[in-house]
């Protein structure tokens, strides 16, 4: 049975995910950046939080771990090249690992880029992705702590996973996402349809997250290095992927729109 996925908007523009395995009562908690909206949601629907999963170290990820654990009991896993910078820290999960909420299996990503010890939490039988500050609907995250080489690394195996996967984020940024992708893709159909429709939803207070894997490969400028259109804009025909990709997160670094 899929698992049951509620999103909590905290703070300015992030999102916090509650995952439920109604076949076991497992519930797993997403990137906890505060802990009363999280305990206020699970008190609404009657759920007894079991685990925290943490991506990465950011304090808008982990800010609610301690108090969570300490209200719960729950258990706390994160990534494993980054343990010391997780609060609480329980199970320490590694490239290619499984780790199981209750019924539900996830295949564990190391994603580095954002920072040097990012995961993302894959659920095949749910379709559902958690990746933290790695993938964004539009955009990508910030490279902090790694390279350019190692975050498109990081891309490219999530963009092999199947276009039917929903992209739960950690941030709601994809209006301004948008605005920055169709400066670069200009001549990309699919993402000036995708960025009306961004605009109307905003304009409504509707979120825009998760996506699908397959309009992220279709429209998002940092999974599409290859793109005749993005590489004519940036005067890079012939440059591999990962310069193309690296002018691409430099130009959005810098943009003001
Ligand atoms: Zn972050
Ligand atoms: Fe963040």
């Amino acid at each position: 049975m899929p698992l049951e996925i509620v999103q909590i908007p905290v703070l300015s523009d992030n999102y916090v995910y509650l995952a439920h395995d109604p076949a076991t009562g497992a519930t797993g908690v997403v990137d906890p950046a505060v802990h009363e909206p999280v305990l206020a949601t699970l008190e609404k629907r009657g759920w007894r939080l079991s685990h925290i999963l943490n991506t990465h170290h950011h304090p808008d990820h982990v800010g609610g771990n301690l108090a969570l654990k300490a209200a719960t009991g729950c258990q706390i896993v994160g990534p494993q090249a980054d343990a010391d910078r997780i609060p609480g820290i329980d199970v320490q999960l590694a490239d290619g690992e499984t780790w199981s909420l209750g019924g539900e299996e996830a295949r564990i990503f190391d994603v580095p880029g954002h920072t040097k010890g990012h995961i993302a939490f894959w659920f095949a039988g749910s379709k559902a992705l958690f990746c933290g500050d790695t993938l964004f609907a539009l955009g990508c995250g910030r490279l902090f702590e790694g390279t350019p080489a190692q975050m498109w690394q990081s891309l490219s195996r999530l963009a092999a996973l199947p276009d039917d996967t929903r992209i739960y984020c950690a941030h709601e940024y994809t209006e301004s996402n948008a605005r920055f992708a169709v400066t670069v893709e200009p001549g990309n159909a699919a993402l000036n349809a995708r960025y009306d429709a961004i605009r109307a939803a905003r304009a409504k207070g509707q979120p825009t997250v998760p996506s699908l894997l397959g309009e992220e490969k279709a429209t998002n400028p940092f999974l599409r290095p290859m793109s005749e259109n993005l590489r004519a804009t940036l005067g890079m025909m012939a440059a591999d992927d990962v310069t193309v990709f690296a002018e691409t997160r430099k130009r959005k670094d810098t943009f003001r729109g």
